[in-house]
């Protein structure tokens, strides 16, 4: 085959930190990509927000770098057949149907300014989990139905719009399709973060938009994972089908090919996402987990759900650790920094900054630094910051357990933070069960552009998908013995316990 014959497919990853946009030749390998870091405001303690048209500037960047270098390998634009986005999950925007620009800046997910109404809502429904049946989900700050509310209570902007019938919300992936290409959509995996989405139906909740006091007008369609939403109308990717849509987390566990029942992957990026596909039926979990839509690749392909805790903080400690208080260079220092010394040496560092998530679900935990003695050295408490990462995932691996009935035996990981061969060395200490990293990393993007492939038929099924994810790996086994591993889990306990105290 000619060069001029070879035929691609796009990722745009828009994550809580960067953009991405990466491009995949028909193996699955990346042929080019281009990344585009950034900040996000904090305007008051537990505000975290973001100019809506500066994330989509971010991904056009992105789009203009990997597509010179793409021209520069001797390929064209127009030999990418297809588009495929991910995008940081549940993050809200509020944009004018008549302007299409934003209203107000979009609440970030990890932004806990609605702490207070989530508590007036809780009061009002009876209990968190009175809609869990509906949208698998508990009332928290972390979902979007509760941002589209706030907005609603204290944006002027957001009430007027809604006054002259012109409100539109949307999570990431509906900001950037409809800039894009003009059509207002959400795919089944975003909409079953909103809170809004009934999951089993695949259609907007009455009784869920009644509650929130959210129109179904204000809303965007919803499709599947797995179709054309549209087609880019300007920039280098003009005339291109966006024909694949997946929340980040949801991506990875495409990427990862966790297409059975019993199959599970972790993601260590801002936050820490792991994801337990329960097959073709939704779980719901008596153990503090969510339940979500794994995904749908088609509109008539059978939907697969999936048990998934998060924990809040995860690379974010160490960008903390590295900005705010010094203690690193580079994230990449982290790891070696952890391994000058040969064990925590009796510290734990709950790293709960905006409360800890599941299976705690407490937004007045609060970060504390416990066990220290003048014997402690920066190498602890870096070793301390990536083991709570990975107790974090024991105490939800824990869970999934319960709900599920199930023993996992391999944990499949991906994201920024895998990069530490360290910090999964720890992960698979406090485990006890295999830790496995495919190497091509990037797995979040693969899980958007095997979608988008798959949308426009570039790919047929899911055997075909599996056998492009796969990779090489390397895997990871416990170094430590099990009373070790018992007593470290009774240490992180005990911290856990006095960063809930605080509150
Ligand atoms: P997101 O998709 O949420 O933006 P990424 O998957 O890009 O996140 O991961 C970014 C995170 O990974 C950062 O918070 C950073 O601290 C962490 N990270 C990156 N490289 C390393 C490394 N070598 N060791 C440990 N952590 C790392």
């Amino acid at each position: 085959m000619s060069k001029s014959d070879e035929v691609f497919v796009g990722a745009i990853d828009q994550g809580t930190s960067s953009s991405r946009f990466l491009i995949f030749d028909v193996k699955g390998q990346i042929v080019a990509s281009h990344q585009c870091e950034y900040q996000n405001h904090y305007a008051k303690a537990g505000w975290v927000e973001k100019d809506p048209i500066e994330i989509l500037d971010s991904v056009e960047t992105t789009v203009a770098g990997a597509c010179r270098r793409f021209n520069s390998l001797g390929y064209n634009a127009s030999q990418i057949k297809s588009v495929g986005i991910t995008n940081q999950r549940e993050t809200t925007v509020a944009f004018d149907s008549v302007t299409g620009l934003p209203l107000t800046n979009a609440i970030i997910w990890n932004d806990v300014r609605t702490k207070d109404l989530v508590h007036r809502l809780i009061d009002e429904a009876g209990s968190a989990s009175r809609f869990a049946t509906i949208n698998g989900l508990p009332i928290t700050t972390y979902f979007s139905a509760v941002k589209m509310r706030w907005m609603l209570e204290n944006v002027p902007e957001v009430k007027a719009a809604r006054e002259q019938g012109t409100l539109r919300f949307g999570t990431i992936d509906t900001w950037l399709i409809y800039k894009l290409t003009g059509t207002y959509v959400t795919d089944v995996t975003n909409a079953s973060r909103t809170m809004l989405m009934d999951i089993k139906e695949f259609k907007w909740s009455a009784e869920c938009l009644e509650f929130f006091d959210i129109k179904e007008s204000e809303l965007p369609e919803i499709r599947s994972s797995a179709e054309v939403y549209g087609t880019i109308t300007e920039g280098r990717l003009e005339g291109i089908p966006i024909a694949g849509c997946l929340g980040d987390q949801q991506a990875a566990m495409v990427g990862q090919s966790c297409f059975e029942a019993g199959e599970a992957k972790n993601t260590y990026g801002t936050g820490c996402f792991m994801l337990f596909n329960t097959g073709s039926e939704p779980i719901f979990s008596k153990n503090g987990l969510l339940t979500t839509v794994g995904y749908k690749l088609g509109p008539n392909a059978e939907p697969k759900y999936a048990l998934e805790g998060s924990v809040a903080v995860a690379g974010s400690a160490i960008q903390w650790l590295r900005d705010k208080i010094g203690l690193i260079f580079s994230a990449s220092e982290i790891g070696f920094l952890a391994d000058s010394v040969e064990d925590n040496g009796g510290v734990y560092f709950v790293t709960a900054f905006s409360g800890l998530f599941a299976p705690y679900w407490r937004d007045d935990a609060r970060g504390c630094i416990v066990g220290l003695t003048q014997y402690a050295t920066r190498g602890h408490i870096a070793r301390a910051t990536l083991e709570s990462v990975c107790y974090q995932t024991q105490a939800i691996l824990d869970a999934m357990r319960k709900d599920s009935g199930t023993e996992l035996r391999r944990l499949r990981v991906d994201g920024g933070m895998t990069n530490s061969e360290q910090a999964m060395q720890i992960q698979a200490d406090i485990l006890g069960i295999e830790v496995v990293r495919p190497e091509m990393r990037e797995t979040t993007a693969l899980g958007a552009a095997l979608a988008a492939g798959l949308g426009v038929g570039i790919w047929k099924d899911e055997a075909e998908l599996r056998q492009i994810a796969q990779s090489n790996v390397s895997a990871f086994w416990s170094r430590i013995t099990d009373e070790k591993r018992t007593e470290m889990l009774a240490g992180w306990d005990k911290a856990v316990k006095r960063s809930l105290d605080w509150a």
